[in-house]
This record gives structure tokens, sequence and C-alpha cells, in this order.
């Protein structure tokens, strides 16, 4: 069986000196777009208490240098404003101004070949074929791109392309996933998969760095030189940046290889439904978080299983999975339980429980349970 889908491909881009300046423009023109419609919606809402309907194209007359880049790019600049809106609306928090050198990106769609690509370029309205270097394959419609340029300086364009990809098979097993403390996921089959290596190294090297960075930073303050004329401070700001995006390039990697192995040999996947945002806040727990990325993995695991045909259940974060034995649903208190306990024996049925193993046991069976449930419900409205 197959499946249409939308795949993000993120491609390197090597844009000659002229395509790098179209670009810096296009990332100013969309930037200053955004920053000026939305300043004169807060002026006109401050007036009449209504919303401001502005388009780009009312601004075109006034500032004649917009006319220059793709006018898709300013369109889509008008629709996630609009988006930025009615998250607002529902109480997401205000629209941000946008400042240089921060997030550098435009996006713009694919109009019956305007945006293609050849083995070797990826051609953009406006400025034609940028030399490219694909990771993968790209096949499939291509409906919009989004270039981007890093704060080290390399450019990429995401594309995002209509595919046709084949459902995996079933496989009759299923799995619960723990949030581990010491390990970054925990299997309700015993076994446990580390952070790699690779990223603590990275994260040592990252500090490291930016340890130099803040005395250079000194230096040029005590100099009394702008930051941005302090050579030494510049290269390496680099330098960090560099570090940096290899640290989230490395760890994207291995969450999607762990997140496809996982949706690959398993049918059920449970998981609990962290609020991650609501744990950082507890220091204990915010460095392993935050480090390991969990809710990027969720999210992964979410559109990997639709892609194909697997099924994702949450199970509530109140469920006391680590509480509860998972041998005879015994369930301790909290003081019975404190974080650093990471094995106990069961009271009631003396059954010997790895913290994190238990948890992600009772997590697959309560998964399983509401799986069932959810089931049943459909069939029964059917
Ligand atoms: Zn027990």
């Amino acid at each position: 069986m197959t499946k249409q889908i939308l795949k993000a491909y993120k491609v390197r881009l090597y844009p000659n000196e002229e395509q790098q300046i179209f670009f810096a423009k296009s990332f100013g023109c969309t930037r200053f777009i955004w920053n000026r419609m939305l300043s004169d919606k807060i002026e006109h809402y401050k007036k009449t208490k209504t919303e401001l309907k502005n388009t780009p194209a009312q601004y075109k007359k006034e500032f004649e240098w917009l006319k220059e880049v793709d006018s898709l790019a300013l369109a889509n600049v008008q629709q996630n404003l609009r988006a930025a809106y009615s998250k607002f609306f529902k109480g997401l928090g205000f629209p941000k101004f946008k400042k240089k050198g921060q997030r550098d990106s435009y996006t713009t769609n694919n109009q019956k070949g305007t945006v293609a690509i050849t083995d070797s370029t990826v051609k953009l309205p406006k400025i034609g074929h940028i030399n490219a270097k694909f990771p993968s394959k790209v096949s499939g419609l291509i409906k919009s791109a989004t270039v981007s340029k890093t704060p080290s300086g390399k450019y990429y364009v995401s594309l995002l392309v209509e595919t046709v990809i084949e459902v995996l098979p079933k496989t009759g097993s299923n799995i619960g996933i723990d949030l581990g403390l010491i390990d970054f996921i925990v299997l309700s089959d015993g076994s446990k998969v580390a952070n790699p290596k690779f990223l603590s190294k990275l994260q040592h090297k990252l500090a490291r760095e930016q340890k130099i960075l803040a005395k250079r930073r000194e230096v040029a303050k005590a100099d009394q030189r702008k930051l941005s004329e302090s050579r030494n401070y510049q290269k390496q700001r680099i330098k960090v940046a560099k570090v940096y995006e290899r640290i989230t390039n490395c760890r994207k990697d291995f969450l999607h290889k762990l997140s496809f192995n996982l949706i690959k040999n398993h049918d059920v996947i449970a998981i609990e439904d962290l609020n991650v945002k609501g744990m950082v806040k507890n220091k204990k727990l915010s460095i392993a978080i935050s480090d390991s990325s969990w809710s990027a993995f969720t999210t992964m695991l979410a559109y990997k299983a639709d892609w194909y045909g697997k099924k994702l259940v949450k199970v509530d974060r109140w469920y006391p999975s680590s509480k509860t034995c998972s041998g005879c649903a015994h369930v301790l208190t909290k003081a019975e339980l404190p974080l650093q306990v990471r094995s106990w024996n069961c009271p009631s049925c003396q059954q010997k429980n790895d913290r994190d193993i238990n948890a992600s046991i009772n997590i697959l069976n309560e998964g399983l349970k509401l799986a069932t449930l959810k089931t049943v419900g459909a069939t029964g409205l059917a």
C-alpha cells in the first residue's frame, strides 16, 4: 500500500556573489515587510480597536525596492503574519518583530516550474539556478522552497515535496518508551538507548569555544571597540555558530534514525505525553530534557507513524508510570520513590523493578489499553 505525503528536504546551496546579494535583499525585504505590517497593525488597533487588513502590495509604491525581490516571498510573509495573529487570538502570544541575523529566511511557492531542480542545482524565481548539494534523491512535486542562512554563513533551501511512500508492513510487536534521565530513552523490552557520545563531546567543545568568545567580548569592551569591528570576536562568533550547527545536525540525524527504527519494528508505539515546557522549569530535569530534544523526537514519531501506517499513543502525563509496579499494579507514594532511586523492590509482589524499564512497561500497557479503546470507539461510531 502507498500513501501520499508532504516531505521536506534540506539542501545545501552554494550561491555566487550575485546570488548572495539577492538572498540578502530578500531576507531584508521580508523582514522589513513583516515588521512594517506588524507595526501598522498595532498602530491601527490602538486607534480603532480593529485589525488592519494590509497587504505587501500597498507598500510597493512607497518602497520601490520591494519590487526587486520575489513577490511570492512577500505574499508568504502576509500569510505567516495572519497565522501569527490567529495564534495570538487563541491566546498563544503576540507576534514578535524580526531582528537582522535572526533566522534569515524567505519562502516562495512553485508555480508551474518556477522552482525546479537538476542533479546539481536548484532553480528559484528571479534568480535562476544555484549550485546545490543534495543529501538524498528528491522525488515528487515541489510545493514550496524556503531559503535560509545560518549564523555561520551557510545557505540552505528546504524543499517541501509531495511524494508517495510505501507503507511499512505490520510486525506484530508493540513498544513502550520512557524518557530516561541517564539514557535518552528506555524501552519496555528492557533495552536502553544512550545519548550519543559524539554529542556530549561536541557539547564540551561548544562550552570551551563559548568561553573564548566571552573573553574576546571583554577584550573588545576594554578597548572600547564595537563588537562588529572586532575581528577576533567575529572569527570566534562564527566558530561557535559552526559547532552549534553541527550539534543541531548530529542530534537531528540521531533522532531521525532512532524514530524510523522504532516505527519500522513496531506497530503500536506508546510514549508519555510530557509537558516539556513545564518540566524544563524544574532545574534537576532541565539539562537532560532540553539536551535530549524529547519534543523533537515525539514530533518525528508522530508524523512517521502517520506516514508508515503505524500507531503512536500518548499516555497522560499524570499516569503514575514510574511509581506503579508493572507486575502487580501496586502504587508507591511519592515519598517512597525519590528521583535518585534507580531500582526498587515491590513491597507487594517482591518484583525487582528497574525504575525506567518498569515505567516503559507501564506506558506500553496503558498505551495498548488506550489504543484498543480508541479503535472500539471509532468502530462504534461508524
Ligand atoms: Zn508488584
